[in-house]
């Protein structure tokens, strides 16, 4: 491969708002050589989270930061193209941590983010294999097993409900029988959860009577409140909790940038003996299979239906991570990258 050009992108400082071209240069590399143990995979599609930005902030979080001058992190999949591992070959589709480049090494020894081999045949097209049935598809699952637990005719309010986590909650709660608010910023977006993916109701959070809404929408008030954003929007949910009511801390997001903290007032959650509680997918790897397992399910039956927006071309991920947080993506947003070889 020594005539294979490597696109890569390298973090050279940390962002302070928007993400630009300084903070992150697309250079040119040569594919790295594999040794005993490696496995050499190309990147198909790159998974873009709302985390990406954090990892790029020197905050200390539940992972390390991208270090300066390091390949920036991220989740995607691809396929193995040259293996000196015995547990994957040429031709092998897999799910990792490539990071924003064309070519990464799939190391045997690598504990923490292990790329794992893709089942054959695909559950579902590559795409949702990063949403619905990847880490963000996982990680509502998880944030309502955990914490949620909504139960048959109870009312609950996912924000960013449009996006990759907020999607796969709302009709995962609908499917345990809850009443489903969404909270979107726009009226597609709104739209779309209600006449496409069967959430009972939604409210555009930039209207300006948007806390009357969310009211008229939560008549009985709200038991389960899934939280991907933070800001006024949980601080007036917060005020309509229910006895024992849960709210599921999966994100603030609105924060990610370096935003400072608004007020939270908390007492309403003291009055309703309320619990809120936060979660991080990466812990609860021992229960990835059971959660694939349930989505898959829930996809084949018809239940939960996947939303991607798909962009083109490594060389666009930066920006396409602007446009995660300006809103532009409905469901998973993923990068493709490259096809896959038949095999
Ligand atoms: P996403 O929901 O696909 O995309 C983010 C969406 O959030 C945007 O489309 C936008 O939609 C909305 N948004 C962006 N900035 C906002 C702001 N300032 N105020 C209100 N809404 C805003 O992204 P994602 O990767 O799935 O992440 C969603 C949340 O899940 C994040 O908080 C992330 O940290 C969390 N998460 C948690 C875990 C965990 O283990 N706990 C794992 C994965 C993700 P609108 O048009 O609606 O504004």
């Amino acid at each position: 491969m020594s005539n294979v050009v490597n696109r890569v992108f390298r973090l050279r400082q940390r962002p302070t708002d928007r993400v630009t071209e300084a903070d992150l240069e697309l250079t040119e590399e040569q594919v790295p050589e594999l040794a005993d143990g490696q496995a050499l995979v190309r990147t198909l599609y790159l998974s873009l989270d709302a985390s990406s930005r954090l990892w790029m902030s020197d905050r200390k979080t539940y992972i390390e930061p991208v270090p300066i001058d390091g390949v920036m992190r991220g989740l995607g999949v691809g396929q193995v193209v040259g293996s000196r591992r015995g547990d994957m070959k040429a031709g092998d589709l897999v799910t990792g941590f490539p990071g924003w480049q064309d070519y990464s090494v799939a190391d045997d020894t690598d504990n923490e983010f292990p790329f794992t081999v893709l089942p054959d045949p695909l559950p579902a097209p590559l795409p949702s294999m990063l949403g619905a049935l990847g880490m963000t598809g996982i990680s509502a699952y998880l944030g309502l097993e955990l914490i949620g637990k909504p139960q048959d005719g109870e009312t609950m309010v996912v924000t960013a409900a449009a996006g990759a986590v907020g999607n796969v909650a709302g009709q995962v709660g609908k499917a345990r029988g809850a009443r489903v608010v969404g909270i979107a910023g726009a009226d597609d977006k709104c739209a779309m959860l209600v006449d496409e993916l069967g959430f009972d109701a939604a409210v555009n959070y930039k209207a300006d009577d948007w806390a009357r809404q969310i009211d008229e929408a939560t008549p009985d008030g709200i038991d389960v409140q899934f939280e991907n954003v933070g800001g006024p929007v949980l601080n007036h949910c917060i005020s309509r909790i229910n006895r024992d009511g849960r709210v599921v801390l999966s994100g603030i997001m609105s924060q990610y940038g370096g935003a400072g903290a608004p007020e939270l007032d908390l007492f309403p959650l003291i009055v309703a003996r309320g619990l809120m509680r936060a979660f991080i997918v990466f812990d609860h790897q021992d229960r990835y299979a059971e959660a694939v397992d349930h989505l898959g399910g829930l996809v084949s039956s018809g239940r939960l239906k996947t939303r991607e927006t798909v962009v083109e071309g490594l060389q666009n991920t930066l920006s396409a991570l602007n446009d995660l947080y300006d809103g532009r993506n409905t469901g998973k947003l993923v990068v493709h990258v490259a096809d896959p070889e038949p095999n």
